[in-house]
């Protein structure tokens, strides 16, 4: 029976779905402007393993993950009237591409990281530009029940006429007249007030025809219409950051619930910050991380998911390098575990008694664990106790067949929901390689092509293949 922590009661309590047997999950996805940053990715392998657990434990799970290719104005933003900046249109005027080809370039991105990371693909990854109709009825619905007022082509959320705002973040509005830190927007009533519509200024390029204005949506009205349009009025859960319980799943709420008269979303899955040598990720400080940064220092994407889950999803993970190395480890203790017992299984010489291993005990105890709110560090302590216990019997000879075939069924089904590609053929990248493939990129960079073409040959030499990507290389084993 899975425990799951919901963030709207504060408590951990049973996960019922509405509909038995299926889950309808939604996930906020990434605004494709920019590379996932690995926080980003940290979230996204957490939803991942929350899905696993479902399908592992017999849901259904119906997941849309929603791609954002326009706006996210923040509120700061858009405090500051006109001169907020759409980032997707900032990326396309920087990058002298339209947003169109920005959005579509960081999606691919963004697909090809996640599947990197051996993360599930969803049902579905709607965008919002696909969806700016489904949007405007959602806001016509809010004005016609006063719950949202227009000026001067731009629509606002009355937040004070949804008696409910505030119960996700547990905030007061009191606190947030408080909070109240920039100047208002000049037509919004109230500075907490948020945007669901905004008027084009003349330069915008990305706008729609709309009863108000030639324009755009505001941030949090997308995941409204798109959960909606997928998934009916109440989700099951909705999954995201901490950073957006408040203000994007408390306006999600206000939109949503304004609008239906239903609830939202029964459970509310947040995941903690993952920090960077114990600070926020920022480019200005340097620690800020995408994916290829951590295959460049020679670690592979799985590293990354296995530190992740080395953490609980509700505690902040401190990435660092040292954890980087440790993750390694990890894995590649895993991954020379199981080839073990893959060559055990094929060999006949091997013990026929069975030696006690409470096998049962351990597969009950790692399952028990994953339902207790997803204890992945638990279930992973477990399953190094677990193998450190076999490898001594296996130095023992003392591991029957039938055990070794029950371990590896029990880790294969572990896996379904930890979601591990373990390469059980060298895992390990020397370092004297990884520098001969360094040496080889910056000939190619060069045009030295004969000497890369050499330190191609070194390579191979030592027993690892080189494939050239546009700026990179990938090594594997031969
Ligand atoms: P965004 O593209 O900013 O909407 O973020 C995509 C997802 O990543 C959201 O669920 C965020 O809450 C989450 N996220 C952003 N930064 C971090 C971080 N440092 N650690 C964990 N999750 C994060
Ligand atoms: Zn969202």
């Amino acid at each position: 029976m899975l425990k799951l922590h919901n963030t709207l009661t504060g408590k951990k309590t049973k996960f019922e779905s509405i509909q038995k047997g299926k889950v309808k999950m939604y996930t906020c996805g990434p605004t494709v402007y920019d590379y996932a940053h690995i926080g980003n990715l940290c979230a996204y392998i957490h939803a991942d393993t929350l899905r696993r657990h479902l399908i592992v434990s017999g849901y259904e799970v119906l997941h849309i993950v929603n791609i954002t290719d326009v706006g996210h104005l923040t509120e700061d933003d858009l405090n500051q009237a006109d001169s907020g900046e759409d980032k997707i249109l900032k990326a396309a005027l920087k990058e002298h591409k339209t947003s169109e080809e920005i959005a579509n370039f960081y999606t691919e991105r963004f697909f090809e990281d996640i599947k990197k990371l051996n993360i599930t693909k969803a049902s579905y990854y709607p965008r919002a530009t696909a969806h700016v109709q489904q949007m405007i009825e959602i806001i016509k619905i809010l004005l016609q029940k006063n719950l949202a007022y227009e000026k001067n082509g731009n629509v606002f959320y009355d937040v004070e006429k949804f008696s409910e705002y505030g119960k996700l973040s547990k905030k007061k509005i009191e606190d947030l007249k408080h909070g109240a830190r920039l100047e208002k927007h000049p037509d919004k009533k109230h500075s907490y007030d948020f945007a669901l519509w905004l008027k084009a200024p003349k330069n915008h390029i990305l706008k729609w025809e709309s009863p108000w204005s030639l324009g755009y949506p505001g941030w949090h009205i997308e995941c409204s219409a798109m959960s909606m349009e997928y998934l009916g009025e109440t989700l099951d859960i909705h999954t995201g950051g901490e950073d957006h319980i408040f203000p994007h799943h408390e306006n999600e709420i206000a939109q949503s619930e304004g609008c239906t008269g239903k609830p939202f979303a029964n459970f509310w899955f947040h995941n903690r910050f993952l920090l960077v040598d114990s600070q926020k990720m920022s480019k200005s400080k340097g620690n800020f991380y995408i994916l290829e940064d951590v295959i460049k220092k020679g670690f592979t994407p799985m590293e990354f998911r296995m530190l992740v889950i080395s953490s609980h999803y509700r505690s902040s993970l401190n990435f660092t390098w040292r954890g980087m190395k440790q993750a390694k480890k990890n894995l590649q203790k895993i991954s020379r575990f199981v080839e073990t017992l893959n060559n055990l299984k094929e060999n006949n010489n091997i013990s026929s008694e069975n030696t006690d291993l409470s096998l049962d005990t351990y597969q009950k105890e790692l399952f028990k664990a994953m339902d207790d709110d997803l204890n992945t560090p638990k279930a992973l302590g477990l399953l190094f106790e677990l193998i450190s216990r076999s490898n001594e019997k296996i130095s023992k000879k003392s591991l029957s067949k039938a055990q070794i075939e029950k371990l590896l069924s029990l880790w294969n089904k572990f896996n379904k929901i930890i979601g591990l590609e373990i390469n059980t053929k060298n895992t390990e990248i020397p370092f004297e390689v990884l520098e001969l493939a360094k040496k080889r990129q910056a000939a190619r960079k060069d045009k030295d092509f004969k000497k890369a073409d050499e330190l191609r040959v070194l390579i191979e030499e030592s027993g690892f293949e080189i494939e050239d990507n546009k700026d990179d290389f990938s090594l594997s084993a031969n």
